[in-house]
């Protein structure tokens, strides 16, 4: 977990490139369905280009059905979900259906500074349609709203592990397998 930009996606890839995990960014599965033109992308290509969540019970749905395709006994890393405390209490009840369970939350800590300077770097080199300058207020406002309270949940279960999220992508992937071995 962690604001917009804080390194999810790089970081989850690294865990994919150097451990096998397999990586579950609902941003990423949005982003392909727009992409081929999918009924689901015509429904959520709005909310992607608003800067909104997609509502939980879609996002749920195709949640449910990429962990259908996921062999049992994968190390998964959820990237971009869950967003809201509805999704949390989705996902425990639907890890719990394929007999898993979250067992611990990364937590990217940058400072906001340092996040609006990479937004913009990424909103040159990639041309993300929702990392524009108004796009991107918007998701840190939901963010703080909707998302702050999930971190706050998994801390009240004693499973957060705060990663400082600044430095090169090796370094912070190193940090982030500690915190994942813990
Ligand atoms: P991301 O690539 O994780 O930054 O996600 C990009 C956009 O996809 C978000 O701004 C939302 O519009 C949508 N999205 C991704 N994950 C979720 C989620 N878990 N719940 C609702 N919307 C999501």
């Amino acid at each position: 977990m962690g604001p917009p930009g804080s390194g999810k996606g790089t970081q989850a890839q690294t865990l994919v490139r150097d451990h096998g995990w397999v990586q579950l960014s609902t941003g990423d599965l949005f982003r392909d369905h727009i992409g081929r033109g999918t009924e689901l992308g015509k429904k959520v290509k709005g909310y992607l280009d608003r800067g909104e969540y997609v509502p939980d019970a879609i996002t749920v749905d195709m949640v449910r059905q990429r962990l259908r395709e996921i062999p049992a006994g994968t190390r998964i890393i959820f990237d971009g979900f869950p967003r809201t405390v509805a999704q949390a209490d989705a996902l425990d009840a639907l890890l719990g259906e394929f007999g898993r369970r979250v067992d611990g939350v990364v937590f990217f800590e940058v400072p906001r500074a340092e996040i609006l300077a990479r937004l913009n770097k990424r909103a040159r080199e990639q041309g993300r349609s929702d990392d524009t300058p108004e796009v991107i207020g918007t998701r840190f406002d939901v963010y703080e709203k909707q998302t702050r309270p999930v971190v706050d949940h998994y801390q009240a279960k004693g499973i957060v592990r705060p990663v400082d999220g600044v430095g090169t992508v090796d370094d912070i992937a190193k940090r982030l397998r500690a915190a994942a071995e813990r």
